[in-house]
């Protein structure tokens, strides 16, 4: 299987900071895989040059999707997400004041620069409405919140609303999911839930590339870690291999 994203040897600087040092690596379609490190190790500026918030100083970012391949960096964000990359923030970004349906509704249809208060009257939907309506349905039955359907967000648990979340990006047509600590602010059970359920749509073809600081949880169910240290890749493997790598336990503890 090849990969649906591949980052040749991206470096971005801020001033005198080197935030990603000629950094490689490569997410195989249809895997779930982890990119971990100690803060401030350059995760998340790559995640923003993946998803066009930032432009890398020097190197490459292509996209394979559809048997089609394509260089994404220098893209800007909403050009990222139409080629198939969504992004799920750590923090986020539901309307309080809606359901959890309407919420479900609203977000793709906004994206495609449609008025997005028609997704909140069943009586102008078209055929494209009735399928996100379908779509949305099926995706609560599937995460065991349809009880939730119209229940507003504001209502939510922590829980819920990262689960929201996940689902909102599942309900755009992207196919390369990029997963800002799913699990942070949940507890436990909930987080191996989630997780769970990302591995059950890996049946589907969607492919997940996860940032999570809880590693005790992300290594149970990706297939292949990256881990970041100083702007650098330090390591990368199975997560039996991650999780005994000397290199790696030094640069946690050292921090
Ligand atoms: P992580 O997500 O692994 O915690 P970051 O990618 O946020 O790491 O940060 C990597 C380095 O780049 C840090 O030293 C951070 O302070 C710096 N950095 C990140 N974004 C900016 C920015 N917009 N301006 C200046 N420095 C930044």
């Amino acid at each position: 299987m090849g990969s649906i994203l591949e980052v040749q040897s991206v470096s971005k600087r801020f001033g005198g900071i080197i935030a990603l040092d000629k950094v490689s690596l490569s997410v195989p379609q249809g895997a779930v895989v982890g990119l971990i490190g100690p803060n401030g190790s350059g995760k998340t500026t790559l995640f923003n040059v993946v998803t066009g918030f930032y432009v890398p100083d020097a190197g490459e970012v292509w996209f394979n999707n559809n048997g089609s391949s394509e260089r994404i960096d220098g893209l800007n964000p909403n050009d990222v997400f139409a080629k198939g990359i969504v992004r799920t923030f750590q923090i986020p970004r539901l309307f309080k004041s809606l359901t959890v349906l309407e919420n479900l509704l609203v977000t793709p249809l906004q994206q495609k620069g449609e008025n997005p208060l028609k997704a909140l009257n069943p009586e102008v939907w078209g055929e494209e409405e009735r399928r996100l309506a379908r779509k949305a349905l099926s995706l609560l039955k599937r995460f065991g919140l349809l009880e939730y359907a119209h229940v507003k967000v504001s209502e939510l648990s922590g829980a819920h609303i990262k689960l929201l979340e996940t689902m909102r990006g599942l309900m755009t047509d992207a196919r390369l999911f990029l997963l800002d600590e799913p699990a942070a602010g949940v507890e436990a059970g909930a987080a191996h839930e989630l997780f769970r359920l990302v591995k059950g749509l890996q049946g589907d073809g969607y492919t997940f590339f996860i940032v999570e600081h809880r590693i005790e949880i992300l290594m149970q169910y990706v297939e292949y870690v990256y881990v970041m240290h100083n702007g650098k890749l330090l390591a990368e493997g199975k997560p039996e291999e991650i999780i005994s790598n000397e290199k790696v336990i030094e640069a946690y503890i050292g921090g």
